[in-house]
């Protein structure tokens, strides 16, 4: 037989791969024409991204349409090569600092340049509600949280770090928001500029909404903030009088400046292109006390020069006196402003009592914190779809990557984690809602209605232990996660891929995300939190985890004790563990194992709520994953074996990881 003759490939010749596609990660049933809707039987049959679309179901009453097609609607805007080059923009061109004018003076004007892409970014975020949503309170019938961390799931890859300042912003409208019918006190004026903060923070429209940072770290530590050393005191009616003659009395939108004087140095501000902030300051009162302060405030506004030409020009506004010292050189979330700043002489308003800042800013750490757990699912799943993209098109060995055993089997079980994690964010998402908003109007109507208590107080007990222990554990494994993600690409996996709107970065997405166990407390100052709850005798009745959580748990195992009899036992197994880990230690025993503990709250809460979405929602898939999953948290490992051969396995591997069968795979592309 003749040999066909050797053809060289060049670098226009030869393989090329096909382009992976991306499938919105979630697909509505009622966006769907009439004729497409009747083939499938639940939008998780629809969706490339299983388990968001169950945690809808699981959390939502029937038929919330505006939810699930506002949904549908941010999954395609996400994908979408308009909004994508946004998002490549911000990615590629960072933040720049210029910290001197022409004529070589302090920029108190624009020191700080961003992108465009990322301002755009900004303002997608402010149109799609990303915060907005959990304060529209019209709505009571469904829980508003649960909508907005979907949308921010299938928003945040693509907003490219927008969502930090957003999670703070968020968290500065549940602070303010608390203090809104708080009287003037000695502070006239402080109502007004608050309501009027506050209403920015929530709004929708880019052309009034404001983003809110947080500026806790300092020099001193971001962990333990009484080092601060950052000082705020009030202002003398003669000082007041000067600046009022110097033209300083309003800030850049005419609400009145702050009472309060305040001097320091932050040194992470991540917001820093924010029109506000929240701090924390020592006063000569002791302790640390929250300040609100707008970044910018109008100059000369009662200046004695004022000519006719003048008013017909926007107002002048300058940094509230703050000068940006420095922008971070970070290993990721290249496109975040983040940065050193000092701050001379600017103006603040007291938040709450004098004294009391650390409690305050909780209210922001709360959500801050829930953000990060959720943010970092999000990332994950973004990683995970373009790992199944991939998997697709790929070929080894002469055979898709898609029917490697090899390969099904290992992202099948990263696909198990991911599914447990997101669980356990959502629980902690439906929780926070379930604590702004009424039980009977909101949950009662739900599958979710036996695993969410009715009773406020218990919610609140569960979720103040639980956030810490899921901003820990999920941010760790989410990093975990995607690191497996990128090497499900191979070499392509490690490159910073720009192209084709820049969705196969999965080393954009590892490299932001590889903050989140740092910021808003690192895991063994999460481990320390969780201490801190466990020792705390006005929780729970003096005993948060027998007089709370426990009873809590096993109410929800019994739901299901006869459906997962086997991994009922195993929960209950950690169960007992962790009770004798933490009963009768001291505080230091405690501490000493922090990260323990962490591992049991998580296994145990994570398996207790996959097992309950597997029962209350059944489909195979589900309760495959609700079964892997328990077991893998076996603390005797080698009692658990899979009841199937190998061969069986990959066939529901493959479900795992895909999401369907091949049976079904055909009718998932026409989507
Ligand atoms: C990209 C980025 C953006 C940021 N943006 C902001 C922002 O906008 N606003 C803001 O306020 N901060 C911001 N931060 C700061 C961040 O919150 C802090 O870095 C973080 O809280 C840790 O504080 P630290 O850096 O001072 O480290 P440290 O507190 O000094 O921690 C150092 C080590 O000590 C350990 N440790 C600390 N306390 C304990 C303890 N009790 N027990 C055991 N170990 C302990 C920590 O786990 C860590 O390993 C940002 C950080 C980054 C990286």
């Amino acid at each position: 037989m003749a040999q066909q003759p050797l053809v060289a490939s060049s670098s226009t010749t030869g393989f090329f791969q096909a382009l992976p596609v991306l499938q919105p990660q979630y697909t509505s049933l009622d966006s769907l024409p009439d004729a497409n809707r009747k083939l499938y039987k639940s939008s998780a049959d629809t969706s490339d991204d299983k388990v968001l679309a169950r945690i809808l179901d699981l959390y939502l009453p029937p038929n919330t349409t505006e939810v699930t097609q506002h949904a549908h609607h941010i999954a395609r805007r996400s994908l979408d090569p308009s909004i994508l080059v946004h998002a490549t923009d911000a990615e590629n061109n960072h933040p720049v600092l210029r910290p001197l004018t022409t004529f070589g003076e302090e920029n108190r004007n624009d020191p700080l340049w961003t992108t465009s892409g990322w301002q755009k970014l900004k303002e997608i975020g402010y149109e799609e509600g990303i915060v907005a949503v959990a304060y529209e309170k019209s709505h009571t019938m469904f829980n508003r949280r649960i909508r907005q961390f979907v949308n921010n799931h299938l928003w945040s890859p693509t907003g490219t770090m927008t969502g930090c300042p957003q999670s703070m912003t968020d968290g500065a409208a549940t602070l303010l928001g608390k203090h809104l019918t708080d009287a003037d006190g000695d502070q006239p004026g402080r109502r007004k500029v608050f309501t009027e903060a506050y209403r920015r923070l929530t709004s929708r429209d880019p052309k009034i909404a404001w983003t809110s940072g947080q500026w806790m770290t300092e020099r001193t530590g971001g962990s333990d903030v009484s080092g601060t050393e950052t000082v705020a005191r009030r202002l003398t009616p003669e000082e007041l009088e000067r600046e009022a003659r110097e033209g300083r009395i309003v800030d850049s939108v005419g609400s009145q400046l702050g009472p309060w004087k305040i001097d320091g140095f932050k040194w992470f501000s991540s917001a820093t292109d924010s029109e506000m902030s929240v701090l924390l300051a020592q006063t000569h009162k002791g302790g640390l006390s929250a300040f609100y302060m707008p970044m910018r405030r109008r100059v000369g506004s009662r200046a004695p020069s004022v000519t006719v030409i003048d008013e017909l020009l926007p107002p002048r506004s300058e940094l509230n006196g703050i000068r940006i010292q420095r922008l971070k050189n970070k290993l990721g979330t290249k496109s975040l402003p983040t940065a050193e700043l000092e701050i001379k002489e600017a103006r603040g308003w007291l938040i709450g009592t004098e004294g009391q800042g650390v409690k305050e800013i909780s209210a922001i750490l709360n959500i801050t914190r829930l953000f990060t757990a959720a943010g970092s699912i999000a990332n994950w799943s973004r990683g995970l779809a373009i790992s199944r993209a991939y998997s697709k098109v790929r070929k080894v060995r002469g055979g898709l990557l898609q029917d490697n055993p090899a390969h099904l089997t290992w992202m099948a079980e990263e696909t198990v984690k991911y599914w447990a994690s997101a669980h356990f964010a959502f629980l902690g998402v439906a929780m926070q809602g379930a604590l702004e908003q009424d039980w009977d109007q909101m949950t009662a109507n739900t599958k979710a209605a036996t695993l969410i208590p009715k009773d406020r107080m218990a919610v609140a007990a569960l979720l103040r232990l639980l956030l810490p222990v899921m901003k820990a554990q999920i941010s760790v494994a989410s990093v975990q996660g995607l690191r497996q993600c990128m090497e499900c690409l191979g070499g392509v996996g490690y490159c910073e891929n720009n192209e084709d709107g820049g969705l196969l970065n999965i080393a954009k997405i590892y490299r932001d995300n590889l903050v989140n166990p740092i910021w808003e407390g690192t895991v063994s100052v999460m481990a320390e939190d969780v201490v801190r709850v466990l020792i705390d005798k006005r929780l729970g009745n003096g005993n948060i985890l027998s007089n709370v959580f426990v009873p809590w748990v096993r109410n929800v195992l019994a739901r299901y004790s006869t459906a997962f009899d086997f991994e009922v036992k195993i929960i209950n197994q950690r169960l007992e563990v962790l009770l004798n880990l933490v009963q009768g230690a001291d505080k230091q025993q405690l501490l000493y194992n922090g990260r323990d503990i962490l591992n049991h709250l998580e296994a145990i809460v994570s398996s207790a709520v996959v097992m309950y979405d597997a029962w209350i929602n059944p489909e195979p898939i589900a309760h495959m994953v609700a079964v892997r999953w328990v077991r893998s948290k076996a603390l005797n490992l080698q009692a658990v074996q899979s009841p199937h051969d190998w061969k069986t396995t990959v066939q529901m591997d493959k479900a795992i990881f895909l999401g369907h069968s091949d049976a079904d795979a055909s009718g998932q592309s026409k989507l």
